[in-house]
């Protein structure tokens, strides 16, 4: 019985490397993906700081409709738990569906945006700190800022028009702090057929000499190699104005650690962590007023291309093959920020969550970037904005748009 299972995967293996091969090496597109571009125009620094501040005690959470602060994520302290029950309402907020990975107290959320295939992609960090027992220790950079990029991504990636050729799955690790105990717990539950890839934040928000350095992390395991190859591309691909220092091998001192020791695919982003460390670093100093908030909003940028890069350019995306027949489109909380491949007219009918046309606005573009602005007649909520762009010789392209309108 082992035999004929044995040969199976064997093959599997071979013909899913041959198509990797073909692709040219890594797979990895060597140029600009339209959606990529719209997403990271939709960065939002604000919101990324709003959950820094959340999770990090300078601003109150809602858990359950009751306000409350987290005033500290290490393992001991009752914060850990107010934190992973916040993420976990961040999420839902996004329409995604939850699981999580529960030993004893110890709980690691993971949030899952379901693509055409199940084949996934990750984007993960810890949502705990370092801390005393009693003690507020806010653990802003270490690392709140990671967990402030994943749910950005969240949210940009849920707005996206559904399903994305791949799945997505945005994880929030328990005591890394103790020895990436929670990324542990996870990989038995890790399909090896199914997984493409880790990327791994840690640290995104220091910048003390305003040098733009940065850290890529990798390993000589399965993919890694091919995928910290599309972390550096990316950089320069879309202009992200940052200089990653690769390190190959990184050290085994975070989440993807796991991943390695189990010979699958990660890597690790983080702030530049030799030469320019936080001089807060595990201490009760690490805090949002040390960030350096450009940079920040830089990093997470980083960390949504690579993800974003690496599923559409996957050789399983192949939905993704032909970008450009369609308008991309993403909501950035107030307006459609639009890539269009060439001039024509766009209809946008905002339909509320009873399916009833609200508004609906239309107008002729040029090709190249444009911006949809929520009309004002909307209230906050969530929509969905049914775009129909056509241009001269070619089909109408219809599409559905995911817009959380936010005032
Ligand atoms: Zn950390």
């Amino acid at each position: 019985m082992m035999k004929p299972l044995h040969t199976a995967r064997h093959l599997f293996r071979t013909a899913a490397l041959t198509a990797v091969a073909l692709l040219g090496g890594s797979g990895a597109c060597r140029a600009q993906i339209p959606a990529v571009q719209g997403v990271l125009n939709a960065v939002s620094l604000d919101s990324m700081v709003r959950t820094v501040r959340q999770l990090s005690g300078e601003a109150p959470v809602f858990i359950g409709g009751v306000q409350d602060t987290i005033r500290s994520r290490a393992y001991t302290e009752p914060g850990n738990e107010k934190a992973f029950q916040y993420l976990k309402a961040r999420m839902v907020a996004y329409g995604l569906q939850l699981d999580s990975v529960e030993v004893g107290a110890r709980k690691s959320l993971i949030a899952t945006l379901p693509g055409a295939r199940a084949d996934f992609w990750i984007l993960g960090g810890h949502y705990d700190g370092v801390g005393l027992p009693g003690q507020a220790f806010s653990t802003a950079d270490d690392n709140a800022s990671g967990c402030g990029a994943i749910v950005e991504a969240a949210r940009l990636l849920s707005s996206l028009p559904q399903p994305l050729p791949l799945t997505v799955r945005f994880a929030f690790w328990d005591e890394e702090e103790q020895g990436f105990i929670g990324s542990t717990d996870f990989i038995p539950f890790l399909n090896p057929f199914l997984h493409r890839g880790y990327i791994n934040v840690d640290m995104l928000g220091y910048d003390g000499n305003n040098d733009a350095a940065c850290d890529l992390f990798t390993a000589p395991v399965e993919r890694s190699q091919a995928l910290a190859n599309t972390a550096q591309s990316v950089v320069s691909l879309y202009n992200l104005g940052l200089s990653p220092q690769r390190i190959d091998p990184g050290p085994y001192n975070t989440d993807y650690a796991p991943f390695w020791n189990s010979g699958r695919t990660a890597i690790g982003l983080a702030e530049d962590m030799n030469g320019d460390r936080n001089p807060a670093y595990h201490t009760a100093a690490d805090s949002l007023s040390r960030f350096n908030l450009p940079y920040y909003r830089k990093m997470g940028q980083w960390a949504i291309a690579t993800l974003l890069h690496a599923l559409l350019s996957d050789p399983l995306s192949v939905d993704a093959a032909s970008p450009g027949a369609a308008p991309t489109a993403v909501f950035s909380g107030r307006a459609l920020l639009l890539e269009l491949p060439a001039a024509g007219a766009l209809r946008v009918r905002w339909v509320d969550a009873l399916g009833r046309v609200v508004v609906t606005t239309s107008g002729q573009y040029r090709a190249g970037s444009a911006t949809v602005p929520a009309p004002e007649a909307l209230v906050p909520g969530v929509y969905t904005a049914w775009l129909e762009w056509s241009a001269p010789g070619a089909p109408p392209a219809v599409q559905a748009v995911r817009a959380a309108v936010l005032r």
